[in-house]
C-alpha cells in the first residue's frame, strides 16, 4: 500500500522530472531519489553520476556497491533509507556542484526533508554536508551526530564520508566502515530514549537527546 509520504514524495519527483530551473536539467535523466521514507531515514549525496543519470537512482556502480555493502554491515537494507542528492541533474563531466545550481535546486530536497521528516539525516560527502553545517571539515567531523537548526525544526545529522572517497583510498574507507556501525547505536538510542519517556524523538529536549549521544 502507498503511504502518504510515498505519494508526495512521487508527486514531487514528477515536478523534478520536468524541472528546467538550471542549466544541469541538459545533462539528462534526473535522479530524484529512492527508498522508503516510513523508517524516517535519510540520506544525502552529492548529485547523480553518468550511470545514476542512465538507471535514474541514486548511487549505482562502483560507490552504490560499496554502500549496499555497507548497509549489509549493519543489516539495513537500501530499500529501508530514503537517499537523494544535493542536485537531481548530473553536472558534466562529474565537476564539483556550482554555488547557484545548489540554491536553485535546494527546494527540492528541503521538500524531501520535510515529506521524510528524518530522526536521523546521514551526510555523505563535502558538499551535502555543507548544506547542514558551516565551516566544518568532514576530516575533523565525520562520524560525529549533531543537532543542526533546519527552519523553524532541528534535524539530527551524522555527516560522513562520501563512497567515491573510500572507493580512493583504504584509510577512508575503514573510517566510513566504523562511522557506518555507530548508526545502529544512535537509532537504538533514540528509540530507548523515546519509549522511556513515551514521546516521539520531536518531542525530546535538545538536552535529552544530546545526553544519549554522548556516548557515541
Ligand atoms: S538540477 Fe535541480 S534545479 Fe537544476 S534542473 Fe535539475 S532539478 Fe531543476
Amino acid at each position: 500500500m502507498t503511504g502518504k509520504k510515498e505519494r508526495s514524495l512521487q508527486q514531487l519527483a514528477e515536478k523534478i522530472a520536468v524541472c528546467q530551473k538550471c542549466p544541469l536539467f541538459k545533462n539528462g535523466r534526473p535522479v530524484a531519489g529512492q527508498g522508503q521514507p516510513s523508517k524516517r531515514l535519510m540520506m544525502i549525496g552529492e548529485a547523480p553520476g553518468y550511470h545514476e543519470s542512465v538507471q535514474g537512482h541514486p548511487f549505482v556502480g562502483r560507490a552504490g556497491r560499496l554502500l549496499d555493502d555497507l548497509f549489509t554491515l549493519i543489516n539495513l537494507k537500501r530499500d529501508q533509507v530514503f537517499i537523494t542528492n544535493i542536485l537531481k541533474h548530473r553536472p558534466p563531466n562529474n565537476r564539483d556542484p556550482l554555488p547557484q545550481e545548489v540554491k536553485t535546486c535546494r527546494p527540492f530536497l528541503d521538500q524531501q526533508i520535510k515529506i521524510v521528516n528524518p530522526r536521523l539525516l546521514i551526510t555523505l560527502g563535502r558538499f551535502a554536508m555543507e548544506k547542514f553545517i558551516d565551516n566544518a571539515k568532514i576530516s575533523q567531523i565525520h562520524g560525529q551526530a549533531r543537532w543542526v537548526d533546519w527552519f523553524d525544526e532541528r534535524l539530527l545529522v551524522l555527516p560522513l564520508y562520501h563512497p567515491a572517497a573510500a572507493l580512493r583510498s583504504n584509510f577512508i574507507k575503514d573510517l566510513l566502515e566504523k562511522d557506518f556501525l555507530k548508526i545502529n547505536n544512535i537509532l537504538d538510542s533514540l528509540d530507548k530514549k523515546g519509549k522511556e519517556e513515551g514521546n516521539s524523538l520531536n518531542n525530546q529536549t535538545k538536552g535529552d537527546v544530546d545526553d544519549q549521544l554522548k556516548i557515541f
